[in-house]
Order: structure tokens, then C-alpha cells, then sequence
């Protein structure tokens, strides 16, 4: 039986993320599934109640392709980790969860994916953790400690990245951003405002503020608009409001990233009494 069709009988809706059954209802994703289930899978593009973006990739899992079509059928992937070549790989943000799935997700290979993943975002921005206000905060950060990553690996771009300290209250420091769109998405969904924006495309991408200078000063943005706050990395901070928790009390210091609900916490700890 098609894992499609399976979905249509009478059988209870579960997927398998390694091993474990897990119940979803119709029309969760596999990210869905599982952080209601108490399962991690790694992500630094997806927020529950925003769409999902599946654009860093870090949420990658295989697929077992007994009941599908399509493989994993890109060899250089297979080769340089060991990706099973019987599966297929999906973002698990995106992908629909389907009754019968076997779903892999916390495997040496996929953090290892994972791992790459992470080093790559670090080289391509201008990521000095130890001058960084978000360190600590942030879940770039704490995703690489998870991986046990312990350097770049590649070459440092070091990008030239402009700095938007126009604004009253908010920096835009874009040497930090990973394109993750939270903020685009978070403006446009939550703010009902489109203050941010992706121009260009691969090594040219950038994020733009769309005001009449391009800068945030112009642009509708304020201090307590989720767009601020949902930053995962340093780009965006509260100005006037740095350190003002110390190194060590910091929630990664405190908090696994594997931990589900994080977000809301970061979110919490990010706002700040006078906004
Ligand atoms: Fe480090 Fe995160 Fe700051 Fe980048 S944004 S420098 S990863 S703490
Ligand atoms: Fe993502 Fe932050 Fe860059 Fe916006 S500024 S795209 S939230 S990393």
C-alpha cells in the first residue's frame, strides 16, 4: 500500500522518526509532527505560526523510499556523507507529514550534512562570536555546539556588508544575517507591515529595508514589532539594551537548543520594559 493511500484508510495517522511513532493530524508538516511530539529536528529558518521558508536546509531528513518514487539520487551527496542512496531527502518544514513515513532525523550522516550546513553560514557573513551581543542568544550559535562543530572548515568569505544604524531604537548589522527571511516573513505575517525584504540571488543575496532611503530610519519598523525580536543571529538587536544580561546567563547558557518551545523564551527574554 502507497503511503499516500495509507492515509486515506482507517489507519491512525503516524510517521516513524527514528524508530519512534508519532501521531500528526491532516495538513501538519513533518516539523510539525514532531515538535509537538517533543522531537528536535534542527532549524534556524522555521518559527511555528509563520510560513515555511525550507531555505537553510538544516531540517533536512531522509526518507525511507519503500513507499516513494523518487531517490536521493545525488551521488556527490551519497558519497561525501553517506546519505542512504534508497532514500529521499526532504526539508522537514515543507514536507507533508504522510501516514507510514520512516523518517530519519538524528543520524551521524544528516548532522553531518547539518554540521556543513552550519559552517558554510558561518564563513559566508562576518561571524566574530566573542564581540557579538547575541552570543549566547543566539541559535546559529547554539546549533553549532550542538552539531560539534569546532571551526570553519572553508575559507572566510569576509563579506563587505552594510550596517543600518539609522533607526531610534533598532541596528540592522546585515554581517551576521543568514537569510533565514524570519524578519520578511514576520513583518509581512505578523507585523502586517513588508519591512523587509531579499534582493539578489546565491553569493549577491542581501537583505533590503524597503523604505524610500533603504534605510530603517524611513521604514515603518517599530521597537516592539516582531520583525525586531525574531532574529535568530545578531542582525537585528534593541539598541541601548546590550549585555544588559551577562555572558553565562544567557539562554543557550542555560537551555539545550533542542529543547521545543525555545522560541517563545528567546522571544520573551528579547523584549524589553520600556517598548
Ligand atoms: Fe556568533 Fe551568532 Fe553573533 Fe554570529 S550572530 S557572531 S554566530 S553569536
Ligand atoms: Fe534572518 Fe535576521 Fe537576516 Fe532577518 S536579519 S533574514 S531574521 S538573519
Amino acid at each position: 500500500m502507497s503511503a499516500e493511500t495509507n492515509q486515506n484508510s482507517t489507519a491512525p495517522n503516524t510517521i516513524s522518526i527514528d524508530g519512534r511513532e508519532i501521531p500528526f493530524k491532516a495538513g501538519q508538516t513533518i516539523m510539525d509532527a514532531a515538535l509537538a511530539a517533543g522531537v528536535y529536528i534542527p532549524h534556524l529558518c522555521h518559527r511555528p505560526g509563520l510560513t515555511p521558508h525550507g531555505s537553510c536546509k538544516l531540517c533536512t531528513v531522509d526518507i525511507a523510499s519503500r513507499d516513494f518514487a523518487s531517490h536521493n539520487s545525488d551521488r556527490r551527496v551519497q558519497i561525501k556523507f553517506s546519505v542512504d542512496a534508497d532514500s529521499r531527502s526532504v526539508s522537514a518544514c515543507t514536507a507533508p507529514a504522510i501516514a507510514g513515513q520512516q523518517i530519519s532525523n538524528n543520524t551521524p550522516a544528516l548532522n553531518e550534512v547539518r554540521k556543513t550546513i552550519t559552517q558554510m553560514l558561518f564563513i559566508e557573513g562576518n561571524h566574530l562570536c566573542p564581540s557579538c551581543e547575541k552570543s549566547g542568544n543566539c541559535t546559529l550559535q547554539a546549533v553549532a555546539y550542538h552539531l560539534g562543530m569546532l571551526d570553519g572548515h572553508f575559507p572566510q568569505f569576509f563579506p563587505h556588508r552594510e550596517v543600518d544604524a539609522s533607526h531610534p531604537t533598532v541596528m540592522l548589522d546585515r554581517d551576521r544575517c543568514i537569510l533565514c527571511e524570519l524578519c520578511v516573513r514576520a513583518s509581512r505575517e505578523v507585523d502586517g507591515k513588508n519591512v523587509f525584504a531579499i534582493a539578489g540571488r546565491g553569493t549577491t543575496a542581501h537583505l533590503i529595508v524597503n523604505s524610500p532611503s533603504g534605510k530603517l530610519a524611513d521604514s515603518g519598523l517599530e521597537t516592539g514589532d516582531m520583525a525586531v525580536h525574531i532574529c535568530p543571529v545578531g542582525a537585528i538587536l534593541i539598541k541601548e539594551h546590550g549585555y544588559e544580561v551577562p555572558i553565562g546567563r544567557r539562554t543557550f547558557d542555560l537551555h539545550q537548543v533542542g529543547e521545543i518551545g525555545l522560541e517563545k523564551i528567546v522571544l520573551a527574554k528579547t523584549r524589553h520594559t520600556d517598548e
